[in-house]
């Protein structure tokens, strides 16, 4: 399933599949506290303009990052960031996620797509059958209830700082991911 209004995020989310904040507040909260967020998007649930300290939050690549963080240049195209809780685990997956690797064996699993139910898949190297979140997805794709998206950033076009995830990790005891998706 895919619910990004974006069509490319960089999603941020708790390694802990089941983990999602009892409220929502208090982290939106935190997360503005730390600058990644300003205030919320009129007229669009759960979607925050960028902080103050965005950029020393998410680090951009290359010299001048070719984003508009503001909607003054183009209203339907600008980066913000959108909380999204789910009450069950989500898939987020694209056309563009690589073959995940085993936890067991380590080797590639190609039929993913047509092999992948809600809580499996099985490794058609090994046999060995897991949870979907288990297998290594390379940062292509992610599993959870709980999700920071970022929008308009392409694949390792931006990398969220160690000082943002550490700070997600103390605040929330949970550590954190990212992957990339991108249509
Ligand atoms: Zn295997």
């Amino acid at each position: 399933m895919n619910v990004s209004t974006s069509n490319a995020s960089l999603i941020i989310h708790p390694e802990d599949p089941e983990w999602f904040p009892d409220d929502i507040e208090e982290i939106t909260v935190s997360l503005s506290n730390a600058g990644l967020i300003a205030g919320n998007i009129p007229d669009r649930d759960q979607c925050y303009f960028v902080g103050d300290n965005f950029l020393e939050l998410i680090a951009f690549l290359g010299c001048s990052p070719n984003i508009n963080l503001t909607p003054q240049d183009n209203p339907d195209k600008f980066c913000f960031i959108r909380l999204m809780r789910n009450q069950e685990i989500t898939a987020f997956t694209s056309q563009h996620t690589h073959a995940p690797l085993c936890p067991h064996c380590k080797k590639p699993e190609k039929n993913w797509s047509r092999k992948m139910t809600d809580t499996e898949l099985a490794c058609t190297c090994c046999g060995a059958i897991s949870p979907p979140w288990n297998y290594n997805w390379r940062k292509s794709a992610g599993f959870g209830r709980f999700f920071i998206e970022v929008t308009e950033i392409y694949p390792k076009e931006a990398i969220p700082q160690p000082t943002l995830l550490a700070g997600l990790q103390q605040y929330h005891n949970t550590g954190w991911a990212y992957f990339y998706l991108y249509e």
